[in-house]
């Protein structure tokens, strides 16, 4: 099995977050009729069902929602991670991300923990928005 991490698959729904993402910009999809912001991507407004959206640039702030630390490695990509977190971002804008938590111990992570967005170049394409502490 290959040691390298598995990286997201784009597609027409996506392309526009990852190339936004390659740009270190944090782009999400917002209803022009309702205002809703969503993750993930979709055609359509999971509130209203409009088909009428925007892809709108977000503050890269949020919280931990909920959290999990990582002790096993159930890739081999991520051997070298081991302790790591992954967690539930609720993003200021609204949207609940699922992403790492880095630039701290798993130790010092904790719900309500205030984050921003920390990128991590996986591949000439893809670049994965990540979290790190940030003050309240
Ligand atoms: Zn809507």
């Amino acid at each position: 099995m290959s040691e390298e991490k598995p990286t997201p698959v784009i597609n027409a729904d996506t392309r526009p977050f990852w190339e936004a993402c390659r740009n270190r910009i944090l782009k999400f999809q917002k209803c022009r009729a309702c205002g809703h912001v969503r993750w993930p991507a979709a055609y359509l407004c999971p509130e209203c069902h409009s088909l009428d959206t925007l892809w709108v640039p977000v503050s890269g702030k949020g919280t931990v929602f909920s959290y999990v630390v990582y002790h096993v490695a159930y890739h081999p990509g991520f051997l070298s991670d081991v302790p790591y977190v992954v967690a539930l971002v609720d993003l200021d804008e609204g949207p609940r991300f699922l992403s790492n938590i880095t630039g701290c111990s798993p130790d010092e992570v904790y719900c309500d923990m205030p984050v921003e967005v920390a990128w991590e170049d996986r591949s000439a394409e893809v670049t994965l928005p990540k979290f790190r502490p940030r003050e309240a």
